[in-house]
């Protein structure tokens, strides 16, 4: 029980790698908030931990808009009294080359990925100011590290992602706050599923340990992150690629 009555909020966790966070910190003893626009998924994510055991509440949200962010945040106090951990996990792809790609296509991308993490951590750092302790954790993506044709906005976004996490992990340190990132290469979720054969074979080439990443990968890195056996890393990001990324 690594998370012991820890609270956490985790974005996007109605699907994908957010579940599996979610799922991952409850196993470990947190009480977790499931979070995204899907107010049925969210619900049934949360049912689904509460009948194995754990402790999740949902709270629909549009990371997006800080009125909801604050909204989160509030309710998760008036729940459980404390937050201990806050991972940006929503995001969202808008894929087109520059040529083509639109301001909205831009401005969407731009408003969840890294704007959605501002509002999320503004709301949150104050109560965990309070605390004198905390555990921020973003997901940005090796794609925010290499770029990727057709992705300059997403590339952007998960860039941002990591300028964002060093200058908080600096700005909190001194309140025992850390803040990391963890960057998934590709990982089988709803996001890669329309990857068309031949592009996933091309991929998977790239990959030295030769396959796609699994949900549980990345949530493994995040409960370690979240636990006391992190305490002395902060402003890090950690490559949960299969070696992609070599630095
Ligand atoms: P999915 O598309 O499977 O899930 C995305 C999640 O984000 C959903 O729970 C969705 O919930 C939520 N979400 C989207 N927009 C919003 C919003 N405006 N407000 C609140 N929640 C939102 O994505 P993955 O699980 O694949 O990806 C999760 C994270 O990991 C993303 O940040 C992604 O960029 C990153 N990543 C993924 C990789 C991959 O290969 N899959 C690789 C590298 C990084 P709902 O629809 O209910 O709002």
């Amino acid at each position: 029980m690594r998370l012991k009555d820890r609270v956490a909020i985790v974005t996007g966790s109605t699907r994908g790698i957010g579940e599996a966070i979610a799922r991952a910190f409850a196993h470990e003893g947190a009480r977790v908030v499931i979070v995204g626009r899907d107010q049925v998924r969210a619900a049934r994510v949360a049912e689904d931990i509460a009948n194995h055991g754990g402790r999740a509440v949902a709270i629909t949200a549009d990371v997006s808009r800080l009125e909801d962010a604050q909204h989160l945040v509030k309710q998760t106090l008036e729940t459980w009294g404390k937050v201990d951990i806050l991972v940006n996990n929503a995001g969202i792809t808008r894929d087109n080359l520059l040529l083509r790609m639109t301001e909205a296509e831009w401005d969407e991308v731009l408003a969840v990925n890294l704007k959605g993490a501002f509002n999320c951590t503004k709301s949150v750092v104050r109560p965990m100011m309070k605390q004198r302790q905390g555990r921020i954790i973003n997901i940005t993506s090796v794609v925010g590290q290499m770029g990727n044709a057709g992705q300059a906005n997403y590339a952007a976004s998960k860039a941002g992602l990591i300028g964002f996490t060093r200058s908080v992990a600096r700005e909190l340190a001194s309140r025992h706050i850390t803040c990391n990132a963890i960057a998934p290469g590709y990982i089988e979720t709803d996001m890669t599923a329309t990857l068309e054969a031949g592009v996933r074979e091309a991929l998977q080439k790239q990959i030295p340990l030769n396959r796609l990443g699994c949900v549980d990968d990345v949530a493994g890195v995040a409960v370690f992150l979240a636990s006391d056996a992190a305490a002395y890393i902060t402003g890090q990001v950690i490559n949960v690629d299969g070696g992609m990324v070599m630095a």
